[in-house]
C-alpha cells in the first residue's frame, strides 16, 4: 500500500507555493518523494529551504499569473528545469472583499484572472504536456467553500471558485482517458495570510469556530496528505471530484 502513496521520481508543479497551503502542499509532495517547482511572484525562500530538507530538488520559477502572457513563459521554465510533469497543484488565489453593489470591474478582473483563468491556460499546457509524455498525470485544483456557497462581500471569489469546481468535472471528462486525474481539494477555513482579516475580527472568528464541527481552524497540514492522495497511484480512478477538507464544514 506504501507504493501506491510513493512519488519517487515524479515532479510535481505547484502555484502560489511560499506561503500557506501551497507551501503545506508542495513540502508534503517532496516528502512523498517529488521533486517540486513553485511559480511564485515572491522569492520562496522557506519553501526552498523545507524542499531541501527532504533531500528532494526544488526549482524556483518567477510569475504573475495574472498576466495572461506569463503562463506560457512560467511552464516553458519548469519544463525546462525538469525534463518532464507528472503533478499540476493549481493553488495560487487570491480574494477581495467589498459590498456587491461598490464592487470595482478591477477585483472582479484580478481574481477572475488568477483564480480561475491562469488555473483553466495553465493546465491545458501541463494537459498537452502529459498526453505528449504518454504515460497520464494528475491536476489538483484548489476550490474552496464557495465552491458550494455563496459567501458575502466576495463576490468575485465565489464566482471564481465555484469555476473551479465545475471547471474540474468538465476537464475530467476530456482528459480521464489519457489517464489524466482532474480533481479538486475544498479547503473550509485555514491558519494563512488569506485568512488572517477573519481571524482578527473577534465575532466572526467566534462565528466561524461555532459552526466548524471540528471546533478548530484548519492548519495548511491539514491539506498535505489528501493533496498526496490525489497526487499518487491511490487516486487512480478519482476523477472530476472535488474533496473538501473543512473540519465537517458543509456537514453542518
Ligand atoms: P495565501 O497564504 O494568501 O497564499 C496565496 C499564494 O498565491 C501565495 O503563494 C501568493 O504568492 C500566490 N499568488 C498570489 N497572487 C499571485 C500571482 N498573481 N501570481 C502567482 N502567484 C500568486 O493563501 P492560502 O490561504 O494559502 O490560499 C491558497 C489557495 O487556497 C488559494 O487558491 C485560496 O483561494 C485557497 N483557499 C484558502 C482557504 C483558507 O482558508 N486559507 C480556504 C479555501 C481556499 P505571493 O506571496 O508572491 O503573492
Amino acid at each position: 500500500m506504501q507504493k501506491q502513496f510513493d512519488l519517487s521520481g515524479k515532479t510535481a508543479l505547484v502555484t502560489g507555493c511560499n506561503t500557506g497551503l501551497g507551501q503545506a502542499m508542495a513540502v508534503a509532495l517532496a516528502q512523498a518523494g517529488c521533486d517540486v517547482v513553485g511559480v511564485n511572484r515572491s522569492e520562496p525562500t522557506e519553501t526552498t529551504k523545507h524542499v531541501a530538507a527532504t533531500g528532494r530538488t526544488f526549482f524556483d520559477v518567477r510569475a504573475d499569473l495574472s498576466d495572461k502572457t506569463a503562463i506560457p513563459k512560467a511552464f516553458e521554465e519548469a519544463l525546462a528545469a525538469t525534463g518532464h510533469l507528472d503533478i499540476l497543484v493549481n493553488n495560487a488565489g487570491i480574494i477581495r472583499r467589498e459590498d456587491a453593489v461598490e464592487f470595482s470591474e478591477e477585483d472582479w478582473d484580478a481574481v477572475m484572472n488568477l483564480n480561475i483563468r491562469s488555473l483553466f491556460f495553465l493546465s491545458q499546457l501541463v494537459a498537452k504536456q502529459f498526453i505528449k509524455q504518454g504515460w497520464g498525470g494528475k491536476i489538483i485544483n484548489i476550490a474552496s467553500m464557495l465552491s458550494y456557497q455563496g459567501g458575502v462581500r466576495v463576490p468575485s471569489y465565489t464566482a471564481s471558485k465555484s469555476a473551479v469546481l465545475g471547471l474540474t468535472k468538465a476537464l475530467a471528462n476530456e482528459w480521464a482517458k489519457h489517464n489524466i486525474n482532474v480533481n479538486a481539494i475544498a479547503p473550509g477555513y485555514m491558519e494563512t495570510n488569506n485568512t488572517q482579516a477573519l481571524r482578527a475580527d473577534v465575532d466572526r472568528n467566534k462565528a466561524i469556530l461555532e459552526r466548524i464541527p471540528a471546533e478548530r481552524w484548519g492548519t495548511p497540514e491539514d491539506i498535505a496528505g489528501p493533496c498526496v492522495f490525489l497526487a499518487s497511484e491511490a487516486s487512480a480512478y478519482v476523477h472530476g471530484f472535488t474533496l473538501a477538507v473543512d473540519g465537517g464544514w458543509l456537514a453542518r
